[in-house]
């Protein structure tokens, strides 16, 4: 067992997790019946970033649905039983040092089982934002195999609801297709899990940045700190988490696209609709009353899952060019994607640009980074607006770069084509020491404000 600096370990499942923040007053029970078109989304969204949410009896089969889990750094770091500051050293550490998984029997998340299922009549299903094609599935893991070494592929895509045992679903060019186009190659249907209620450490591995074979519920088992418990699909070799609330077994169906989308996406607009996979539900199994999670497209939980992988990946890429990069944060207003800071302790002249370019090869999806010394707090970006103000100049200190690859989900690109724009706003090496020195107080930061303010004397006690 990994220690926890903090003496608590890591929540191995949803459930435990929920009652945590149930217990630190963090968990908002919603009345019984809310819709679960838009009204599950909107009340989740208000409570996005503050208080993960619950509804009680929604839908026609009286169903649970939760929300926002987490939907901020500190929580998650909470959540793998680590503090704020070691989160992406300890999600990188997991990635380079995966534990395999230890397969049980008589899993939680197979309590009940449903063959030739309606998935709409089974599960709550809400619809999320207002030009949303219908209800979809936006918090599961996907889990297919790849067909020829059977080692397992993690992640997470937007599933929409297109049938009663029909979803719709949206595959990057990553390692999730791969697998498909090899099966759908070789004329074959590609066996798929979808699993609805995973722990927070599970979620957050979906996302890491690995090699293809690279089993993503290890490194789940590495952020929690112990082997991953796992079972066989009913149907499939498939392993998914025991303790998953509910697992949607199906085929992705060779040689067949049917129309998918609008969606609301991370970037708060919609992706749009296009012919996509679709997947053939054949089973449904779950908990006993089991547990609806649901993101909705766009909220901080959405932002927050892609956010701490990336960085993590992106800092140790830099670091292996760049030693002495201290910290990297992708801001919110960049949709957790595309604006990247970067603390960072120059050694050579011009070395910050060289670290712009590194940070541009690190990730397609960066349009504009800022490099700022190491005085500089990253995570406030007055801080970081402060250094622009004070140690940049345009004709001088900037990069631009024209038609490079970036996200295509950004409708300011040229289909995914755009420009990179770097700015270096850290101080010359050879500057005078006193130009660049930052002003303070000696001695501000000691003072303990309850031993110098007096609470018994008044204004009129000193003017009388
Ligand atoms: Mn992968």
């Amino acid at each position: 067992m990994t220690p926890r600096a903090n003496g608590r370990s890591a929540f191995a499942d949803l459930r435990s997790w929920l009652s945590y923040l149930g217990d630190t007053e963090r968990l908002q029970i919603i009345k019984p019946g809310a819709k679960l078109e838009f009204e599950i989304a909107g009340i989740a969204n208000r409570f996005d970033g503050k208080k993960a949410t619950l509804f009680p009896n929604v839908g026609e089969m009286g169903g649970t649905v939760v929300s926002g889990i987490v939907s901020n750094r500190e929580w998650m770091a909470e959540a793998l039983g680590i503090q704020n500051h070691e989160l992406l050293d300890r999600f990188q550490h997991a990635v380079t040092n995966p534990v395999p998984w230890t397969q049980v029997e008589n899993a939680l998340c197979q309590q009940e089982v449903h063959r030739r299922p309606d998935i709409r009549a089974l599960m709550p299903i809400p619809t999320h934002n207002e030009h949303d094609s219908g209800a979809y599935i936006t918090a599961a893991l996907l889990i297919v195999r790849n067909p020829k070494t059977g080692r397992q592929n993690v992640s997470i895509h937007r599933l929409q609801v297109s049938g009663p045992a029909r979803l719709g679903a949206l595959l990057l060019p990553r390692h999730t297709l791969s697998f498909q186009r090899a099966a759908e190659e070789a004329g074959e249907d590609l066996d798929a899990a979808i699993v609805i209620g995973a722990s927070p450490a599970s979620l957050l591995a979906s996302q890491a940045i690995a090699p293809i074979d690279q089993d993503e519920l290890e490194i789940a088992g590495a952020l929690i700190g112990r082997s991953l418990p796992v079972t066989r699909c009913l149907n499939s070799e498939i392993r998914v988490p025991a303790d998953a609330e509910i697992i949607i077994e199906g085929r992705f169906l060779a040689n067949k696209r049917e129309l998918e989308g609008p969606f609301g996406e991370f970037p708060q607009y919609y992706g749009e609709p296009a012919e996509r996979h679709v997947i053939a539900v054949d089973l449904v199994s779950h908990r006993k009353r089991p547990w609806f999670h649901t993101i909705v497209g766009g909220s901080l939980e959405h932002l927050m899952l892609g956010c701490i992988p990336r960085e993590a990946s992106i800092i140790a890429n830099l670091r292996r060019n760049f030693p002495e990069v201290r910290d990297v944060h992708l801001s919110r207003g960049g949709v957790c994607r595309y604006h990247l800071y970067i603390k960072f302790k120059k050694r050579f002249a011009g070395e910050s640009k060289n670290v712009l370019l590194g940070a541009f090869a690190a990730h397609y999806d960066i349009k504009l980074a800022v490099v700022v010394d190491e005085d500089v707090d990253i995570h406030d970006l007055s801080e970081v607006e402060w250094a622009i103000a004070t140690r940049f100049q345009a004709d001088r200190d900037l990069i631009i770069v024209s038609d490079s690859q970036g996200s295509k989900l950004d409708p300011s690109t040229n289909d995914g084509v755009g420009a990179k724009m770097g700015i270096d706003a850290t101080k010359p090496l050879d500057a005078p020491e006193m130009r660049f020195k930052r002003i303070r107080v000696p001695g501000e930061a000691d003072i303990e404000l309850e031993s110098v303010v007096d609470s018994q004397t008044t204004l009129a006690d000193i003017v009388s």
